[in-house]
């Protein structure tokens, strides 16, 4: 197994050495992520690429908004799981810190997110965020 070259674009994840064979797989309906953390994952490319699309195609239809705004001038800079916690077969929560930049200022989301798996594909449903958590 080779190491992945640092040069090449790596999946917004950061755990695929490219995106068509990590997140990429899942974006769609045509691949549904095997666990939680998959799925959060692929929703943090999506925010990283702009796919609107695939964020309410895997969210949860009880908490889905009827629309997605992504702001263009966010910079994501790096998405880090700290947690999956699988609590049942259909039900698990993934907590992590996703970084970015808007205008200049960082900012640092450290959310414990809420899936559900229904008909074989798992949605996001809502989530705690940390606010205390010092950077
Ligand atoms: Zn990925």
């Amino acid at each position: 197994m080779t190491q992945p070259n640092p040069s090449r674009a790596a999946c917004p994840c950061g755990r695929g050495p490219d995106f068509a064979a990590c997140c990429g797989r899942y974006s769609g309906t045509a691949t549904p992520a095997p666990d939680a953390d998959s799925l959060m994952r692929s929703r943090y490319s999506a925010f990283v690429r702009g796919d609107a699309a695939h964020l309410l195609a895997t969210w949860h239809a009880s908490t889905r908004p009827a629309s997605l705004d992504l702001d263009a001038g966010v910079k994501w800079l790096g998405l880090q799981v700290r947690a999956h916690r699988v609590i049942d077969a259909d039900h698990a929560e993934v907590e992590f810190v996703a970084r970015s930049r808007l205008a200049g200022r960082a900012s640092r989301l450290h959310e414990r997110s809420r899936f559900v798996r229904e008909g074989g594909y798992w949605y996001y449903v809502d989530g705690d965020l940390f606010t205390k958590d010092p950077a």
